[in-house]
C-alpha cells in the first residue's frame, strides 16, 4: 500500500504532511521502509519522551494489554490510581484529573476556572487572559485561548470572555486584568509560538496580579511538562513562583495519548461528580505507559541529562552562531530550544531532512529541537555538524 496516495484520497486535508512514512522507531532513530535511518529531534512533536520502543514502555503496555486495556471511569483503576500518586508526590499539587490530550488538560482547567468564580460569589468572573503567540489547542475554548488569528479566524465566533495580553509585558496584563478575571493562562515557554521563555519577573508579576484579583494562574505545560526543560516541570525553575493549576500531555505516556490536570490544595473540591469527565481519560494502558515514563525519568537520570546535553547543544550552537549570520537567535531551555534564521524555517527542516534529521518548525523563521530525553552527545554533535554544513553551503 502507498501510504501518501491513500492518505490524500482518504483523510481530511488538515495537514501538510512531509512525504516520510515510519515504518520503525528505536531509541532517537526512525527507520522508514528503504531502511534509511533518521535522528529524531522532533519527537513526535515533544511526545516520545523516551524516544522509539523504549524497552521500560513496550514491557508495561504489553503487560497491561493482557491484563486490561479499558473499564471507565465508572470503577475504579488500579494503573490510574498509581500514576496519580507518583505524580502527585513528584509536584507541588494535590490531586490530578486524566484525559487523552492538551486541549482537553486546557478546557479541565479553563471549566475549572469558571466555576471557581461562581464558587467565590461573582457571577462575573468569567473573564480569561491568555497571551499573544500562544499555543493552548484546537478545540473551541482553547482556540480561544490560543493568541494566535490564523487558528481563529475561520471559526468565529469564538468562546466569550477571552482578552490578550503581551508575553513577557507585565503592563499589559495590569491593563486587563479586574476582579472579574477567573484564570490567566500561560505557558512559562511559548513552544509553537516560536520559543520564547517567559522572564522571571513577568511571571512573579503575573502571580502578584492573580493573587490581588482571585485569578487563578494556570501553566499550560502540556509541551514543557515530564522533563522536556531539564525539571519535570518547568514551573519549578521559577524560584518559589507555582501556578494554581498546570496542564500537561504531550510527553507523559510515551506517545500514547494522555493528558493532565495537575490541582493545588486549595482548589480540589472545585469540581464535583458530574461537573467533568472523559471516557478514555486515565485509560490503563495509557496510564501504565506513563507510570513507566515517570519511573525511567528518576531511574535513568534523564532530568541530568537533559540539563547536561541543553548546555552543551546551546554552546555548541553560540558558536554556530558567532561563524554564520543567518542564525539570529537561539533560545529556550533544556530539549525545547529554537533557532531562529533569516531564511524560511521550511527550507532548513528540509536541509535537516536531507541530512538525516527530523525537526519541527515553530512559525515562519524558527526551528525547533524537541529531541527525546534520552540522547546522547554524538547525537548532538551529529546535529551540529549537520548545522555546520548546512549553513556553509548557504553562505
Ligand atoms: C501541543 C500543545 C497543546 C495542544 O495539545 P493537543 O494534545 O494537540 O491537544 C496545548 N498547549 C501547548 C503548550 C501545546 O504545545
Amino acid at each position: 500500500m502507498d501510504a501518501i496516495k491513500t492518505t490524500d484520497k482518504y483523510i481530511l486535508k488538515t495537514y501538510n504532511r512531509y512525504p516520510y512514512a515510519f515504518k520503525k522507531g528505536c531509541g532517537a532513530y526512525l527507520f522508514d521502509k528503504g531502511g534509511h535511518k533518521y535522528l529524531d529531534m522532533g519527537a513526535g512533536i515533544a511526545v516520545s519522551s523516551l524516544g522509539h520502543s523504549h524497552p521500560a514502555v513496550v514491557k508495561a503496555i504489553k503487560k497491561q494489554a493482557d491484563k486490561l486495556l479499558h473499564t471507565s471511569n465508572l470503577y475504579y483503576s488500579i494503573p490510574q490510581a498509581e500514576l496519580a500518586k507518583k505524580l502527585v508526590r513528584s509536584t507541588d499539587f494535590s490531586r490530578v484529573f486524566f484525559c487523552n490530550s492538551g486541549a482537553e488538560a486546557n478546557e479541565a482547567a479553563l471549566k475549572l476556572a469558571r466555576k471557581y468564580g461562581k464558587l467565590i460569589g461573582n457571577e462575573n468572573k468569567i473573564k480569561v487572559i491568555s497571551m499573544d503567540h500562544s499555543f493552548h489547542g484546537r478545540t473551541m475554548a482553547t482556540v480561544t485561548a490560543t493568541g494566535q488569528k490564523k487558528y481563529q479566524a475561520p471559526f468565529l465566533p469564538l468562546v466569550p470572555g477571552f482578552e490578550y495580553a503581551t508575553y513577557n509585558d507585565i503592563d499589559s496584563v495590569k491593563a486587563l486584568i479586574d476582579d472579574d478575571v477567573c484564570a490567566v493562562i500561560m505557558e512559562p515557554l511559548q513552544g509553537e509560538g516560536g520559543v520564547h521563555p517567559a522572564t522571571l519577573d513577568f511571571v512573579k508579576g503575573v502571580r502578584e496580579l492573580c493573587d490581588k484579583h482571585q485569578a487563578l494562574l494556570i501553566f499550560d505545560e502540556v509541551q514543557t511538562g515530564m522533563g522536556r526543560t531539564g525539571t519535570l516541570f518547568c514551573y519549578e525553575q521559577f524560584e518559589g513562583i507555582k501556578p494554581d493549576l498546570m496542564t500537561t500531555a504531550k510527553g507523559i505516556a510515551a506517545g500514547l495519548p494522555m493528558g493532565a490536570l495537575f490541582v493545588s490544595e486549595s482548589l480540589v473540591d472545585v469540581l464535583q461528580p458530574g461537573d467533568h469527565a472523559s471516557t478514555f481519560g486515565g485509560n490503563p494502558l495509557c496510564a501504565s505507559a506513563a507510570i513507566a515514563v515517570v519511573d525511567t525519568i528518576r531511574k535513568e537520570k534523564l532530568l541530568a541529562n537533559v540539563l547536561k546535553l541543553s548546555n552543551y547543544f546551546m554552546g555548541k550552537l553560540a558558536k554556530l552562531q558567532a561563524r554564520y549570520g543567518c542564525i539570529k537567535d537561539i533560545r529556550g531551555k533544556g530539549f525545547l530550544i529554537g533557532i531562529e534564521i533569516d531564511f524560511p524555517a521550511s527550507e532548513l527542516v528540509s536541509s535537516l531532512l536531507e541530512h538525516n534529521i527530523i525537526t519541527v518548525p515553530a512559525g515562519s523563521d524558527v526551528v525547533r529541537f524537541l529531541p527525546p530525553l534520552i540522547i546522547t552527545k554524538r547525537d548532538v554533535d551529529f546535529v551540529i555538524d549537520a548545522l555546520d554544513q548546512i549553513f556553509n553551503e548557504r553562505n
